[in-house]
């Protein structure tokens, strides 16, 4: 009898051919691009190119608009449980190509290959499984007095989202668009547009009607603005940056049309004083550190009673520095590089902010880590002693660095943690399960973790304040895609 274990399955390997992507999707057919422009992809560690994909240009946005408007006709007549199937069947075909997407956003983004597997190619299958579950929880139909109210699709959807996690916030938005029964004209960041043309793939396969999908890559202040601005859609869906949805804001105003705004953050995660300390400050570290620090919910803020700040700011660097950076196809690399050449610069540069405005470093820090000969990589850098006022305290940084903040009292906790423009995200420990969940009621932000609890891939998410308003994600996300109608009879 063979004693032998079966061989483990091979783990995907950094794709070696750059992937050349020089059509864009639009009407349900590859077709050429306006303009002849391309966009290079490079991968964040090698620095050496990924793939190319096609500069849009606002031509190609009014014919995939115009393919929207008849793709809406279409899908918004077919019957729900069809919408679901469909949905159903894009997440299994998502699940299938999991070992690519992995692989591809890997490269292009930076993240750990193994938690690219979970988190970049394992949330986009749940987006469409999650979104197919939700669609048999909206009240379709209801009667309020004399009028029966009906859920209607909102029209054609634009998607503009940003590099960090490219494809789940991509379809976090086409899922529930698809579902609501709306047409979607997609713009992904042009920093990471690889996976999004997988999803294309997909979508192309499974069959949907001409024109319920688009996809159009380009620069934002073209290619998104032209989306933004136009007359033809009728709703935004925009995940980035503040200062981006400003914009995006004021593009839209012309014909009113919906906007949804996934934006920063500066989310504080706040130990009481009855915490486990050791516990709180690994989860919180780890928190800060997942995908280089560019998560949008990313605990930035340490807010620890002053009594305890010292013991917090060892157990923090040492968690720190046991997270040294490496090559992400290397399975013992526990984080990756930055996205980009440009985001490393940025990041560096509030570290040495932070350094002038007097934080006090205890890891970390803006020269580059040794032994790396290429890649964007900064070091995972802690900041104590951070004061609310600092830059560092109020700017959203999107790399790896926290800021320890000490508090006197729970109010004065409740004071620092709220007291940024953001309010997306948030944490609190405490023994008492009950105190805890009493001091996130206080907090002015979508989402707080009690206890480092996991993320619910079906609660709603999204911001308060300047992170931006509407929900995503299951029930709540797909309700955004809505209007009501009321008939009086
Ligand atoms: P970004 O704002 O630079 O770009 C996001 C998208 O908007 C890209 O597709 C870009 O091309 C487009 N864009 C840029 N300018 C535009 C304009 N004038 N008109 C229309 N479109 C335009 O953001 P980024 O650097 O790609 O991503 C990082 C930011 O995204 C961070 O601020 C992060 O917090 C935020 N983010 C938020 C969430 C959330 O759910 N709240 C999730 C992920 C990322």
């Amino acid at each position: 009898m063979a004693t032998e274990a079966p061989a483990a399955p091979a783990a995907p390997a950094r794709p070696t051919d750059p992937a050349i992507r020089d059509q864009l999707y639009i009407g349900g057919a590859w077709v050429d691009p306006t303009g002849d422009g391309t966009i290079e992809v490079l991968d964040s560690t090698t620095e050496q190119v990924a793939g190319t994909v096609p500069e849009g240009t606002p031509k190609d946005v009014e014919k995939a608009v115009a393919a929207a408007r008849e793709g809406f006709e279409a899908w918004s007549a077919v019957p729900l449980e069809q919408r679901v199937e469909t949905l159903q069947g894009i997440s299994a075909q998502l699940a299938a190509r999991g070992d690519e997407l992995a692989a591809l956003i890997a490269s292009e983004v930076g993240m750990p290959l193994a938690q690219s597997r979970a988190i970049q190619a394992g949330l986009p299958a749940m987006d469409f499984g999650g979104t197919a579950q939700a669609a048999g929880e909206i009240l379709w139909e209801e009667k309020v007095g004399n009028s029966p109210v009906v859920r209607e699709p909102i029209g054609v959807v634009g998607a503009i989202t940003p590099w960090n996690y490219p494809l789940h916030q991509l379809c976090a938005k086409v899922a529930p668009a698809l579902a609501a029964g709306c047409s979607i004209v997609a713009k992904p960041s042009e920093v990471t547009p690889l996976s999004a043309f997988v999803l294309a793939e997909i979508i192309d396969e499974i069959g949907l009607p001409a024109g319920v999908f688009n996809l159009v890559t380009g620069f934002g202040p073209v290619v998104g603005e032209a989306i933004a601005a136009h007359d033809g859609v009728d709703m935004i869906s925009f995940t980035g940056s503040t200062r981006a949805g400003k914009l995006v804001s004021e593009a839209a105003a012309g014909n009113v049309k919906r906007v949804s705004l996934e934006l920063g953050g500066k989310s504080a995660n706040v130990i009481l004083d009855d915490a486990d300390l050791t516990r709180a400050v690994k989860h919180g570290v780890s928190n800060c550190l997942l995908n280089s620090g560019q998560t949008c919910s990313a605990h930035t803020r340490m807010l620890v009673p002053r009594e305890r700040l010292e013991e917090a700011e060892q157990i923090a660097a040492a968690a720190a520095e046991k997270m040294a950076p490496g090559d992400p196809f290397d399975p013992a690399s526990r984080i990756g590089p930055l996205v980009s050449d440009a985001q490393r610069e940025r990041v560096r540069e509030f570290i040495e902010v932070g350094e002038k405005e007097g934080a006090k470093l205890v890891a970390g820090g803006a020269d580059a880590p040794e032994g790396l000969d290429s890649g964007y990589f900064v070091k995972p850098t802690v900041f104590s002693g951070v004061k609310p006022d600092m830059r560092i305290a109020q700017e959203e940084i999107f790399g790896p660095v926290l800021s320890i903040m000490p508090y006197d009292d729970e109010d004065e906790a409740a004071e620092i943690a709220n007291g940024t423009i953001y309010g997306l995200d948030g944490g609190v420990w405490s023994a008492d399960p009950e105190r805890a969940k009493a001091f996130a009621r206080r907090m002015r932000t979508g989402q707080v973790q009690v206890n480092g609890a996991t993320f619910n891939p079906l609660a709603p998410f999204g911001g308060y304040k300047q992170s931006g308003h509407g929900r995503e994600l299951g029930r709540y996300g797909l309700e955004e895609f809505l209007e009501s109608k009321s008939i009086q009879e």
